[in-house]
């Protein structure tokens, strides 16, 4: 039996089974043919079926698929590193792959430690994280967020001890930093865009006082930019108005072809542990790092991504999001406590959850997939999207709340 994610076993609606997929549709068994307005979990950017991701990975199966990184190495690998050192801003140049966003989340966090343990620094133990904070569901991961709904589990450890979590204002960062900041390595934060958390929006100006205080205070700044990486704020990484000295990617990574993910740290962390001294090392090595399969598609995945012009493309989906969505702000409707939309995201937040009860169902009968979270109800499309599937999309939901 499969254990599904995030659900009640015994009251769970039975998935969708889905037996094709291109572009935007999902084609299920049932001969049903929907929109898959969040990009199966904000990752599937190009759409599905994208011929040119297809083909280089089957051009790499013909070769191989997969050979461990320790003790060897290969084209691909090498080709994504270097294209992810030209690409990404700044001296992000250090690049180490894992299978999953929660995976490169932990290392992220090891890295920093060790950049203190390196230094001889036992006492920098803690990490600074924000309120409503997702970074994946592994325990250290789990431990710098703060979302109750998906953490829960860890309380039955008692009050936590590695990490802070402050809302995402000025005076109380000022604050954390003059409190805790002899026992913080690092500060992680999902810049901009806090996704799992709610959809969450904030100020860059948090982000420039946060790289002051980091700088002030020699704590390392971690953008986990799983979800916000590539476009999804409008910005290509939002590392690129401010710069952290480790960026973790995910999801969109390889377009959302093949689970796979980074931690690219910048040249102030890695000369820590560039050293003749083995016991200075990065001890981690995930048996699937730097697959041959998921590295070609992430190759292919950037180039499109670049070739395409996809900012321009992502600038359009937010127009037509605010356009079509305003109708909604006006009405004024009072189960509807707030409309927010940054790039190629956009959520309607709700008082009550019971608001959205049936609207996965409603939607899928028009001919959309979506799946709203406790009071959440939002769109992450993939930016392949046209004009008339995004007013589809905006149309259901603006339907819902005419019920
Ligand atoms: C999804 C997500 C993760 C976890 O990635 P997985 O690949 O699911 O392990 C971590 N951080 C953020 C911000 C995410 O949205």
């Amino acid at each position: 039996m499969i254990w599904y994610p995030y659900e009640q076993m015994k009251t769970m609606n039975a998935p969708f089974k889905v037996v094709d997929a291109e572009g935007v549709y999902i084609y299920t068994e049932d001969g049903n043919k929907m929109i898959d307005s969040i990009s199966s979990w904000w990752s599937m950017i190009h759409g599905y079926k994208n011929p040119e991701i297809g083909d280089a990975i089957k051009t790499q199966v013909d070769k191989f698929s997969h050979v461990m990184l320790g003790g060897l190495t290969h084209e691909p690998v090498q080709k994504l590193a270097a294209k992810l050192k030209d690409w990404l801003p700044g001296d992000l140049d250090y690049c180490f792959f894992s299978d999953s966003g929660s995976v490169a989340v932990e290392v992220s966090l090891k890295m920093a430690l060790q950049y203190y343990v390196n230094q001889g620094d036992l006492t920098r133990t803690k990490v600074l994280g924000l309120k409503e904070a997702y970074h994946g569901d592994t325990f250290k991961a789990m431990e710098v967020g703060d979302d109750s709904d998906y953490h829960y589990i860890l309380s039955a450890y008692g009050p936590k001890t590695g990490a802070i979590n402050i809302p995402t204002e000025i005076p109380a960062l000022e604050e954390a930093f003059r409190e805790h900041h002899h026992e913080l390595n690092a500060m992680i934060v999902e810049p901009l865009l806090q996704g799992a958390g709610g959809m969450l929006m904030y100020d860059i100006e948090f982000l420039k006082r946060a790289r002051e205080l980091c700088d002030e205070y020699d704590v390392l700044l971690i953008f986990d930019e799983v979800a916000t990486g590539f476009g999804r704020t409008g910005n290509r990484f939002v590392a690129d108005v401010v710069l952290p000295d480790i960026l973790v990617l995910g999801k969109g990574l390889t377009g959302g072809y093949i689970g796979h993910a980074a931690t690219i740290a910048n040249h102030k962390v890695f000369d820590k542990f560039w050293s003749e001294d083995d016991g200075k090392a990065l001890m981690h090595g995930p048996t699937f790092m730097g697959n041959a399969l998921a590295c070609s598609a992430a190759l292919k995945s950037i180039e499109i991504f670049e070739r395409e012009d996809y900012m321009s493309k992502i600038k359009r989906i937010e127009e037509i999001a605010r356009r079509e969505l305003a109708e909604l702000t006006e009405r004024n409707d009072p189960r509807i406590k707030e409309i927010r939309i940054m790039g190629g995201c956009a959520c309607i937040e709700v008082y009550d959850p019971e608001t959205l009860a049936g609207f996965q169902k409603f939607a899928a009968e028009r001919g959309v997939f979506n799946r709203p979270f406790l009071s959440f109800m939002y769109t992450m499309v993939p930016y392949i999207i046209t004009e008339e599937e995004l007013v589809k999309i905006y149309t259901v939901f603006k339907d819902w709340f005419k019920l």
